[in-house]
């Protein structure tokens, strides 16, 4: 094996595992390091025929665009073979307050950040009343909650690829999308390998010295990707890098998922997940074109498994009929270090949180535009690794803190499940400093650093404020003097949602037209 420590020159890389994180490493991998140019890198992907993929994950957030434009595939072609439809944003049904009491019962988080003229902030203007005392800020700031209300699409036909009015990510089959994925990837030239690892050796450094597999002998590489998912064979059982586990603070540690048929096939189909909260979890409805698949997350401490099918089946009523569910497990919690020596862990195999705000593939997509940008040409894998790591886990750290907003703020009491989340022991230190914060004023771009922040302010003042925090701009009242223009940008806002609501078409109809017309 290249001692790659010393500075021996990167050029074979080997990602075992094709599930979405091996088959996105492989093909962004493939586009960003010229693998068919002379002095590009070699890229073999080996996965195992008897080690299925998980085959869920179907949420997606609009980074999504920019890395399958990086890629190069064309929109339509993603759409028609990954079964995509669009998704607008996330309905959070029941989550400030439980079914049955007369508060509104959801909040939106969308994608379309506020449409603000004239350098006017809206926010505060909003918070002071000026957007009419009862408008939700989902519905005052962007046009998109309406639109997405109406089951409307984001953009028209015909609109250029991944060029939307409103902001948009994609709902997909995973399956589809990883083969999707494959194809491309081999196209680029990545050697494909189907067969099993079952050994991890190690050399006298402590690197891997290479994969041992059951048809193809050793397998060696300069750099190997581990992309095996929950096993994590390199990264887990064979360099022990150690797994922190945030079970403390996000206490879902299981998932029970089924696929079920419309009502009827033409039914509308929603351009946004709804996300609603049940006892002691939420449930994820995610629409594709012929199927819904919905599934319960929840928390092994405050149910139990027979229960938690129960409240899948019973959310989901007679079309749930004698269907066989699939159940997961899982810790939220990420590795510290994902990079050790010559292995980077890309994918499950490096962490993973809830699917409440789709951070798996983001985070994936994350590693990929990060291991481009330190691919290690010259052997620096040090210096490269504590980079990738470092930012990695600020990533994971701050999803985390996003994540549990979406429970801390929470106003129902109805099951222990809920009092805990709203415990203030089980909120971390870094959301106790950003709520603190945000007492007297709103969350603002300098709370946040995109290079390490997945969730921009946007994403925090829709759910902060969709779960009724109360920020008091009391004291300073005197200094926000726009208020007529504000009410004028918020009744323009009105009248844009009126209009787009009349040019968009609706969302079947539009994803019929692509997967016809392309
Ligand atoms: P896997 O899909 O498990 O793939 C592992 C691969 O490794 C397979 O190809 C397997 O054959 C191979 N392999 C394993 N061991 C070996 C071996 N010894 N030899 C050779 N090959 C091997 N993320 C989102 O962004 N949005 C969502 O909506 C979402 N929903 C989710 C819902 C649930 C219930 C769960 C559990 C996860 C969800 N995720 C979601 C996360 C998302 O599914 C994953 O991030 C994504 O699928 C990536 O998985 P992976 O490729 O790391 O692992």
């Amino acid at each position: 094996m290249a001692d790659t420590a010393n500075g021996t020159p990167v050029k074979n890389v080997l990602i075992v595992g094709g599930g979405t994180a091996g088959w996105l490493a492989a093909a962004y991998l493939a586009r960003t390091l010229a693998i068919s140019e002379p002095g590009g890198a070699r890229i073999t992907l080996v996965e195992s025929a008897d080690i299925g993929i998980l085959g869920v994950g179907e949420g997606t957030f609009p980074s999504i665009q920019r890395t399958l434009r990086r890629i190069g595939i064309d929109e339509s072609v993603f759409m028609r073979e990954s079964e995509a439809t669009f998704k607008q944003g996330i309905r959070f049904d029941h989550w400030q307050h439980p079914p049955g009491t007369a508060h509104r019962d959801h909040y939106f988080h969308p994608f379309q950040s506020a449409v603000s003229r004239q350098d006017l902030d809206l926010l505060p203007y909003w918070l002071l009343g000026a957007a009419g005392g009862t408008t939700p800020l989902d519905e005052a700031l962007t046009v998109q909650k309406r639109v997405a209300d109406a089951a409307r699409a984001p953009k028209r036909a015909g609109d250029d690829d991944y060029v939307a009015p409103l902001n948009y990510a994609y709902h997909f089959d995973a399956v589809k999308f990883a083969r999707l994925l494959r194809i491309v990837a081999v196209d680029l030239g990545v050697t494909h390998i189907v067969d099993t690892v079952d050994a991890v050796p190690l050399d006298e450094t402590g690197a891997v010295a290479g994969v041992v597999t059951r048809e193809n002998g050793t397998l060696t590489a300069d750099l190997y990707i581990d992309c095996t998912g929950f096993r994590a064979q390199l990264i887990g059982q064979a360099l022990k890098s150690p797994y922190q586990s945030c079970r403390k603070w996000l206490f879902c540690d299981r998932a029970v998922a089924l696929q079920v048929p419309y009502d009827q096939a033409d039914a509308p189909i929603p351009s946004y997940t709804v996300s609603t909260a049940h006892e002691a979890g939420w449930t994820w409805d995610i629409g594709l074109e012929s199927r819904r698949g919905i599934g319960h997350v929840y928390s092994s401490d405050h149910t139990n498994d027979t229960r938690a099918e129960q409240v899948l089946r019973d959310h989901i009523g007679p079309a749930a009929g004698d269907k066989t569910a699939r159940t997961f497990r899982f810790e939220a919690g990420y590795r510290a270090e994902p990079w050790v020596r010559n292995c980077v862990a890309i994918g499950l195999s490096s962490g993973f949180f809830e699917p409440l705000e789709s951070t798996g593939i983001v985070l994936i997509e994350v590693a990929a535009v990060l291991l481009t940008s330190l691919f290690p040409w010259a052997g620096d894998m040090a210096t490269a690794a504590r980079q990738f790591n470092r930012i990695m886990r600020q990533r994971y750290e701050r999803s985390l803190d996003f994540l549990k907003l979406h429970y801390c703020l929470t106003r129902r009491t109805d099951t222990a499940f809920w009092r805990d989340n709203a415990d203030a022991a089980t909120i971390p230190d870094t959301l106790h400093d950003l709520l603190d914060r945000w007492r007297h004023r709103p969350p603002e771009g300098m709370d946040f650093d995109l290079n390490l922040d997945t969730f921009s302010e946007a994403s925090w003042q829709f759910v902060l404020y969709g779960m009724g925090y109360h920020t008091d701009l009391g004291a300073k009242a005197s200094a926000f003097r726009y208020m007529a223009e504000a009410r004028q940008q918020f009744a323009a806002i009105r009248a844009n949602t009126d209009q787009a609501l009349a040019a968009l078409p609706p969302h079947r109809d539009l994803i019929r037209h692509i997967y016809r017309h392309g």
